[in-house]
């Protein structure tokens, strides 16, 4: 995977911001793939928005952000009444986000994070713009990426080095399992998975887990069984074939 930008496409462009966006889009098309199925990606044709990109072997969709920045707490995205309407009907994109070096236009990091993890949850509104304003009134969204498991974080390229790209087929490819789920149910599936994630343990018990019961009431306010709701999930993981049952309370991730 050649990680140069091509600086060629830049000629002829003034603003820094237009400069980035046509060299970054390219340079996804070109280097990097689908990871879905592994395929090369395509532009879309007209009346979509710029920086958006499928599949045509598996008819993924991507949209792509760039940034000079690494990935943060959060990525900040369009209106928020579209987003929620995306997401309620499951046309979300996949985002790529790809860090590049401004000094040599180069590419430090590309991940996804599939689309399969963008619950409501993560949806924060932004402050409307001001009466000054272009667009004045209008209501933008963050998305809240440190509230995503962490195998909802996929790097292709990771510190100026690309990843195996078979193993980044296949971690895509384990959790697709989750677009089974929709809603609030996924929500919860989410919040268990990162649960699990952060006891860090291959093998784990349900008192484990249930040491999470304070940070997922204040998730769930108005549950009152959230021990019952754990034990759901894990049921559901187990069912999807994520983890087994070992014993009586105790849990083997596969
Ligand atoms: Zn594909």
């Amino acid at each position: 995977m050649n990680l140069d930008f091509d600086t060629n496409l830049a000629l002829g462009y003034h603003s820094n911001l237009q400069k980035i966006r046509i060299m970054s889009e390219s340079w996804v098309v070109d280097n990097a793939y689908c990871v879905r199925c592994g395929n090369k990606l395509n532009h879309f044709k007209n009346n979509k928005p710029v920086g958006d990109m499928y599949c045509k072997k598996c008819k993924e969709e991507f949209e792509l952000k760039s940034n000079k920045a690494k990935l943060g707490k959060k990525i900040v995205d369009g209106a928020y009444s579209t987003m929620i309407e995306k997401i309620e009907n499951g046309d979300v994109p996949n985002f790529f986000y790809l860090n590049y070096s401004l000094k040599d236009y180069k590419v430090n990091n590309l991940l996804i994070i599939p689309k399969h993890y963008l619950t409501k949850e993560i949806i924060i509104k932004r402050p409307p713009l001001p009466q000054t304003a272009r667009r004045a009134g209008c209501i933008g969204c963050n998305i809240d990426v440190s509230l995503i498991p962490e195998s909802g974080k996929l790097y292709l390229v990771k510190n100026g080095h690309e990843e195996n790209r078979d193993i980044v087929i296949d971690n895509f490819n384990k959790m697709l399992f989750l677009r089974k789920s929709k809603g609030e149910l996924r929500g919860w599936l989410l919040d268990v998975l990162k649960c699990i994630e952060l006891l860090n343990k291959k093998e784990f018990a349900l008192n484990e887990v249930y040491s999470f019961e304070k940070y997922l009431k204040t998730k769930h306010p108005k549950n009152n069984n959230i021990q019952a709701k754990i034990r759901q999930q894990l049921q559901m993981l187990r069912d999807y074939g994520y983890l087994a049952f070992t014993k009586r309370g105790q849990y083997i991730l596969l």
